[in-house]
């Protein structure tokens, strides 16, 4: 995505005149990094799709960049045994043990994982190994044998369980590995070992870069440069810190350096962008309300007060010639949908085009079929990754020759290539999923684009500013009129057969059923297999009524498995988390949660946010294993208590502290790749101030370290701001 769309658009409109011409060419000094990773030595055509399922994503090939930031979890010192009994969960151990029995898959549906159970003195932990043949799992763990696993522990339901070991070897084995090696986080058949030899690869394509921080700050805190930051952290020699009594090596400064790295560019990112639109001159992109008025009218509801005051925000910026930046907060079925629908009629009517960008293939159906629906003489379109190739090419030729007005999509929508005929306002649904770096790309599709961005999570102000700089904030803290509340209740566990026996009641009756499945340590694989085996347990029960809906599946199974929930042939739908976000299914009424106790209570809220959206009375069933924390009770009760997005989200703020609200996967909020907030936290401060700093003093990135920092902008992707800069 940094390098521009050779093609010419058809119309022209799409060269971003505000962004001073094309978009700028990463630095050619870069382009090892960007390489694809499957290119380096020693890769097969069997390596090469277990690297991109670690490291790739459905956008883009896995390139060395991320190998090289696929930093190892820890270096593990082999002389260094951990007990069983004494493996602190989530930390990477190794552990002399003797295998004592296999249990080999379970048939049913999806992948099941082979496992052996091993022990020592102390206690015993299942391996879980998915996709691996069972030979070759019982030879590398013959019964009986003694062998030195790696990995990290983790409970499961109570049991110690390490899900792909990243190393087993024998006695001679151990004998002949480093004294400190590092264990990387591995994948379905790439173990620790073959990611450490294609890292050490990766290096080797290292270019010198130039130093784009501040010498002296780097010194006073005694960071390394970067390259020998990533080289310390992947060919560690010798012990650098003191090994804590587990066997794991701290994080130390080469860590720190990598992290402020990533924090400078996200900050500087953020201050390019600030600046920008202070000083950015917009268009009016609010026309005389012929059509809004029209579509308003014909809504089977009538606007609440907020709604009605949210709208009027949004078209007083749409009718300035300054460009809008303005965040709508609004809880779950607040409306946001009807809000945005109304603001890009008036940007239609101003002749403009309008985009809607969701987070999912799923969400941006979804929107499409519903704004469809409400959407009046508005000719809609949708734009997704999945397109087929002729599909594809009709849609960016009626958008580039204006025949669409509304054009809804995932992240296809700013991709090079599309170009629209005259784009006037940008909705981006669920900004959290989406970083700065994409709005600044779906801004530059047009001419001083105004951008809207939707968030169901209510963000604390303090956050706010972290993350999303200063914008504008309307926020819908109105339900529409005649939702019933939600009866929430907590319940254990142990009482499962009394909730399966109840659903069996509700869905007789006819109601629909969300089973939300426990999010597990911190391996899919796991949450995947807790998800499936739930389903197995629920379709004994109810056959054919039992749907399941989980992350790995590819995405028209989600869609048809969503559809078919939707339509009713479905009547319980068993779920990872991926309905979290903004799917609507009025009909549902029920949720059930389990283990919630696992759940951050933001998540909780969004989850249960899925029921309640129609007419009749919901319930959401907290399942959770006890005994409960005293943390762990309050959360559950605050969700029993109060449906108040904005006292959830405080709350959550109050029991988990700001690291955690912003850095975990449960916020939803970007996660860092490198840095993590919780122990880098004070590093953010710093580099914000750095950032402003910078912008105020070169803010067209021209002196020397200004230049530097161009290249720390592309290196982590946040080159979009470079757009900013002008033509400089
Ligand atoms: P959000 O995106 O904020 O979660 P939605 O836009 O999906 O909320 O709205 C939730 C539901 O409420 C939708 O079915 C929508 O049609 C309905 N709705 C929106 N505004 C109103 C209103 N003013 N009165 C009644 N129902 C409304
Ligand atoms: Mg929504």
């Amino acid at each position: 995505m940094t390098r521009p769309d050779p093609t010419p658009s058809p119309t022209g409109a799409s060269a971003a005149p505000d962004a001073g011409g094309p978009a700028p060419l990463r630095p050619s000094i870069l382009d090892p990094l960007f390489a694809p990773a499957r290119g380096l030595p020693g890769v097969g055509p069997k390596m090469a799709p277990m690297i991109e399922r670690l490291l790739g994503t459905p956008e883009r090939p896995a390139r060395i960049v991320d190998l090289l930031f696929h930093l190892p979890q820890g270096g593990v010192v082999r002389k260094l045994l951990g007990s069983i009994s004494e493996a602190p969960p989530g930390e990477p151990v190794t552990l002399g043990v003797t295998v004592t029995g296999y249990r080999a898959p379970q048939p049913g549906p999806g992948k099941r994982p082979y496992r052996v159970l091993v022990e020592d003195a102390t206690g015993d932990v299942t391996l879980v190994f998915f996709g691996m043949p069972a030979a070759r799992v019982e030879k590398m763990l013959p019964l009986g044998a003694h062998r030195y696993i790696t990995g990290r522990i983790d409970l499961y339901d109570g049991h110690r369980q390490m899900v792909h070991p990243s190393r087993v070897v024998d006695e001679a084995g151990l004998a002949a590995l480093p004294a400190v090696e590092p264990v990387y986080g591995a994948t379905e058949g790439l173990t620790s070992r073959a990611i450490s030899k294609l890292a050490h690869a990766a290096l080797d394509r290292l270019p010198s870069l130039p130093e784009w921080q501040d010498p002296a700050w780097l010194s006073k805190n005694g960071l390394p440069a970067f390259a020998d930051a990533l080289k310390a952290e992947h060919r560690p020699e010798g012990a650098p810190a003191p090994p804590a009594a587990d066997g794991t090596v701290a994080a130390g400064p080469a860590r720190r350096r990598l992290a402020y790295d990533e924090l400078l560019a996200s900050q500087l990112a953020l201050a390019l962008t600030r600046a920008r639109s202070r000083r950015a001159p917009g268009r009016a992109n609010a026309g005389d309300g012929h059509l809004s008025d029209r579509i308003a009218a014909a809504l089977p509801f009538s606007l609440t007060g907020a709604q009605g005051r949210a709208l009027a925000e949004i078209r007083a910026d749409l009718a300035s010639d300054r460009r809008m930046l303005r965040l709508l907060q609004g809880d779950v079925g607040s409306g946001k949908t009807a809000v945005a629908l109304l603001a890009m009629a008036s940007a239609v009517e101003a002749g403009r085009q309008a985009a809607l960008m969701a987070p999912t293939e799923i969400l941006a159906r979804q929107h499409l079929a519903r704004l469809t629906a409400m959407a009046g003489p508005l000719r809609l379109r949708l734009l997704t990754g999945r397109d087929r190739a002729a599909e594809r090419r009709a849609t960016l030729l009626d958008l580039a020759e204006g025949r669409i007005d509304i054009l809804v999509g995932t992240h296809a929508l700013f991709q090079d290539g599309v170009a629209f005929h005259d784009l006037g306002l940008a909705v981006v649904d669920e900004q959290h999923r989406f970083g700065v770096h994409q709005r600044l790309a779906l801004g530059a599709k047009g001419q001083a684009v105004d951008i809207l961005v939707m968030t169901a999570t209510p963000i604390p102000r303090t956050l706010a500013l972290t993350c999303f700089g200063d914008m504008d904030v309307s926020v819908l803290d109105e339900k529409p009129a005649g939702r019933q509340p939600i009866v929430t209740r907590l319940v254990s566990t142990d009482r499962l057969d009394e909730v399966v026996a109840a659903l069996g009641r509700a869905v007789a009756a006819g109601d629909r059923v969300y089973w939300i499945c426990p999010l597990v340590a911190e391996s899919e694989y796991v949450d995947l297999a807790a998800a499936e085996d739930r389903f197995a347990d629920l379709a004994q029960e109810f056959g054919a009524a039992v749907g399941l809906i989980h992350g790995r599946m590819p995405g028209p199974d989600k869609d048809a498995a969503m559809e078919r929930f939707s339509r009713g042939e479905t009547r319980i739908l068993v779920a990872t988390t991926v309905v979290e976000v903004g799917v609507d299914v009025p009909e549902a009424t029920i949720m059930v949660i389990e283990h919630a106790e696992r759940f951050g209570l933001a998540q909780l809220h969004q989850l249960r946010g899925r029921v309640g959206r129609g007419a009749g009375a919901s319930t959401c069933l907290l399942l959770y294993r006890g005994p409960l924390g005293q943390v762990a009770r309050a959360r559950l009760e605050t969700m029993r208590e109060t449906e108040d997005g904005f006292r959830i989200a405080e709350e959550d703020l109050r029991l988990r502290g700001e690291g955690e609200v912003l850095g975990t996967r449960q916020s939803g909020l970007a996660a860092f790749r490198l840095a993590n907030l919780e122990s880098d936290g004070d590093l953010l401060q710093a580099a914000r101030d750095d950032a402003q700093l910078v912008v105020a003093r070169d803010p067209g990135l021209k002196s020397e370290r200004g230049r530097a920092l161009r290249v720390l902008l592309y290196l982590f992707e946040r080159d979009a701001a470079i757009r900013l800069l002008g033509a400089g």
